[in-house]
């Protein structure tokens, strides 16, 4: 079974109710056996606030750009729920640069905004990290 970020195959669940449909991706798996996953669209719906990285005395945290509310919790619930349904998953083609989904090129910021790497993995993948010992990881 692949796991695919599901801006990658086409869904509009983007921040701005878009897409990042990924064409050479696509003629490259078999559709047969994809599962597509969205942490972020399985909590505020698209379009939505974007979120963004802090490192924080309590670690990184995902926090709204709007609200600044603090979505990690939720992210990090989304990849159990993500695991416990579909423990089989040996692939996973992960969205760059998301805070959620990236595997290390996520930005994150300090307190006062100044951006302290842009190598980082998302609050969701990291967590799935954990779970899927032997799974491969794949950012596009
Ligand atoms: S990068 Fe991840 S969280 Fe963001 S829209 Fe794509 S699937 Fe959803």
């Amino acid at each position: 079974m692949i796991a695919v970020s599901a801006c990658l195959l086409g869904l509009n669940c983007r921040y701005d109710g878009g897409d990042k449909r990924d064409e050479e991706l696509l003629k490259n798996i078999d559709c047969s056996k994809i599962v597509p996953f969205c942490p972020e669209v399985n909590i505020l719906g698209a379009p939505r606030e974007s979120i963004d990285l802090f490192e924080t005395k309590y670690g990184i945290k995902a926090i709204g750009s709007k609200t600044f509310k603090d979505y990690t919790s939720l992210l990090e619930n989304e990849a159990k729920r993500f695991f416990e349904a579909n423990p089989d998953v040996k692939i996973f083609y992960l969205k760059s640069k998301s805070p959620s989904c990236a595997l290390s090129s996520a930005k994150v910021y300090d307190e006062d905004c100044n951006l302290l790497s842009q190598t980082s993995t998302g609050v969701f993948t990291k967590k799935l990290k954990i779970w899927y010992k032997r799974a491969k990881f794949i950012e596009r």
